[in-house]
């Protein structure tokens, strides 16, 4: 097992990975690099994305029966919704279970137009994921992850309504949620305060993204809420030719952003790799979390 060495007075930390399908041979190859580097830091589970189309999601199945078999590390796979009807999400859900797949982070998703397009539920499908969570615990015993938005997700009418929505999940069934990747601490522990004034009483694991190119970033954040600091774009500045130095300025910010949390008694990450694994080994590292040392 990694040993989790405690910081001081922190308790030692949880961390977990989340990975995206491939979609070509060279981004196949990364991410099984990537794993192996990765699966040595014993995390709590590895999820795996599910896309928008068919062969995206038929993608997802087959990566995590590939984890399963390389590994004995928790996989859990991400389940929408979205453009699908219940018995089809029903039965991709029972396919799991038989598989030995215990944990299902379950998800809204987007329309296949993207995010931003107007969500029309389908008649026949789960709405909304607090259906879809309940669908699946009246399915199988899964423990279920759910979405939080430390922002408030960019349809709901109100952050008051998007935190009942959060709440709306767990009474359903949900084990814990994973947060919405953000850049302001303030943002996360607010959101954290107004849950738990809520009645919410279940873990909300803040979503690591660290970042190498603000480009990209700028595009995915658009697109979710997620509000980018100025200081984050001028950490960047003049970069844009220049990744190595651009690696250690992300590797910088997403460790100050973890250790600011861990002060705050954060104890569980869940770091959205891209399938890479440098960054988010050297983020572990300085959380405590290190590989086993071999025995002789
Ligand atoms: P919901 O919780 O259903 O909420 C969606 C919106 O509807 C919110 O604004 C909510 O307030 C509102 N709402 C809820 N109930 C109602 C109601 N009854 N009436 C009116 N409005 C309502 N997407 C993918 O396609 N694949 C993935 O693998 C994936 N993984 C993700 C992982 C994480 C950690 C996160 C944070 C997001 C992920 N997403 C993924 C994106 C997600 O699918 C989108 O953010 C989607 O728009 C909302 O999904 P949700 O599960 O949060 O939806």
């Amino acid at each position: 097992r990694a040993q989790r060495q405690a910081r001081s007075s922190h308790p030692a930390p949880k961390v977990s990975f989340e990975f995206f399908p491939p979609s070509s041979p060279a981004i196949e190859e990364t991410l099984w690099k990537s794993v192996a580097r990765l699966k040595t830091l014993a995390p709590e589970f590895v999820s795996v994305t599910y896309g928008a189309d068919g062969s995206t999601r038929d993608n997802t199945h087959r990566v995590i029966k590939a984890l399963g078999e390389q590994t004995v590390i928790p996989t859990m796979p991400h389940l929408t919704c979205v453009d699908a009807s219940k018995s089809e999400v029903d039965e991709v859900a029972d396919s799991y279970w038989k598989m030995g797949v215990r944990s299902i982070m379950a998800l809204r998703g987007d329309p296949a137009s993207g995010a931003g397009s107007v969500y029309t539920p389908k008649a026949d499908g789960y709405h909304y994921a607090a259906d879809l969570v309940a669908g699946l615990k009246r399915q199988h015993d899964f423990r279920i992850g759910v979405a939080a938005y430390p922002e408030t997700h960019p349809e709901a009418p109100s952050a008051h309504f998007d935190i009942d929505n959060l709440k709306r999940k767990f009474d359903a069934g949900a084990d814990f949620a994973i947060s919405q990747f953000f850049f302001s601490t303030e943002a996360y522990l607010r959101f954290r305060d107004r849950c738990v004034l809520a009645g919410i009483d279940k873990p909300i694991i803040p979503g690591i993204l660290p970042v190498t190119n603000f480009n990209t970033l700028k595009r995915f954040a658009g697109a979710c809420g997620t509000e980018l600091p100025r200081w984050l774009s001028d950490s960047f500045e003049g970069l844009d030719n220049d990744p190595e130095t651009r690696q250690l300025i992300a590797a910088n910010i997403a460790i100050e952003q973890v250790l600011a949390l861990q002060n705050e008694g954060v104890n569980d990450f869940h770091f959205y790799t891209l399938n890479r694994a440098e960054l988010c080994y050297a983020v572990c590292h300085s959380l405590g979390v290190r590989p086993a040392v071999e025995l002789a």
